[in-house]
């Protein structure tokens, strides 16, 4: 899997998890003790995000399932608003090599327009599967699809690599659907959970979750802060096909849940100020100023 050019892959790595769960502003010990060694860990990726409600309520059901099983395990469940796949994970140090990033990017989706011909790129879920039972994801069905997403992403890494960006890893691309991952919580481990029982998801096994249409992807950061619905830092992200639409949905979907928490909001105000206690302290407040022992003083001097 040597990129064309001996531009290096990002070396085997589980580090896309270790890098999540240091989170913004920390430094990882293993830099510390590797300083003058160069770091190639991924610290950004291309992701199809997950906007399908059906699949996302699907994935919260199973996760509830597996709460109620083991409350401790609440702590590893992948936040539903960053649910997505994968594509590539990829190397980038500096802002010009996100910029860089982002023009790779920009080049991937002429590759994937030509590749899909104008057909829409359905990726139906259905099942679950895990990676050594310490993360657990719902597997892409078997298809079509599987080999148009495989190009995609061979696509995707090819462009990358040709601009000098270290992307792609050693072991093979598998797309999948993370919905827990035992390396949230190292805490956890140090108790000893460090097995996902594959019985506390049988139930779902065959489990159809729905369709994610293709229709945008991301070049996402895996250190910077998340965004407030819970989804990556983007830094770009290209639209594929005909849906513009479903950003317009999105912008929508977004003022909407900016309004809901503004009404919301003036509802608790509303009702905060319908209680007589509160409409004493106001007009207490407001009509029975009394001087202030320093007004006091300031008359004597
Ligand atoms: P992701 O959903 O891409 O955030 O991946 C979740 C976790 O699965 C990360 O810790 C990855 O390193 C790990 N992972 C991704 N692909 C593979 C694979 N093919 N084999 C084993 N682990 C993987």
């Amino acid at each position: 899997m040597n990129p064309p050019g001996n531009v290096p892959v990002v070396p085997e790595i589980n580090s896309k998890r270790r890098q999540e769960n240091m989170g913004p502003g920390k430094e990882d010990p293993m830099k510390k003790k590797n300083k003058k060694k160069k770091d190639y860990r991924p610290n950004y990726f291309l992701s199809i995000p997950i906007t399908n409600k059906e699949i996302i309520r699907g994935i919260q059901t199973l996760q509830n399932t597996i709460i109620k099983q083991d409350k401790r395990l609440s702590k590893v469940m992948t936040n539903c608003g960053s649910f997505h796949v994968t594509l590539l994970v990829m190397h980038l140090l500096s802002e010009e090599e996100v910029n860089l990033g982002i023009g790779a990017l920009l080049e991937t989706k002429a590759l994937i327009e030509e590749i899909l011909q104008g057909r829409d790129l359905n990726l139906p879920f259905q099942g679950i599967g895990n990676f050594g039972n310490q993360v657990g994801f719902v597997k892409l069905a078997e298809g079509d699809h599987v080999a148009t997403l495989l190009e995609i992403a061979e696509a995707a890494k090819r462009t990358f690599q040709e601009k000098g960006i270290l992307a792609g890893e050693n072991r093979s691309f598998k797309p999948h659907l993370t919905f827990m991952k035992l390396s949230k919580s190292p805490e956890l481990r140090r108790k000893g959970v460090k097995k996902i029982d594959p019985e506390l998801y049988e139930k779902f096994v065959d489990h159809k979750f729905g369709e994610e249409s293709l229709f945008r992807i991301d070049l996402c950061s895996m250190l910077k802060e998340k965004q407030s619905n819970g989804y990556y830092h983007c830094e770009s992200s290209i639209v594929i096909g005909k849906k513009p639409v479903i950003i317009m949905d999105l912008i929508k979907e977004a003022l909407l849940g900016e309004r809901m928490g503004m009404l919301s909001k003036v509802k608790q105000i509303k009702e905060l100020l319908s209680k007589p206690e509160i409409q004493a302290q106001i007009k207490r407040e407001l009509f029975d100023i009394r001087p202030s022992s320093s007004d006091n003083q300031e008359k004597t001097y």
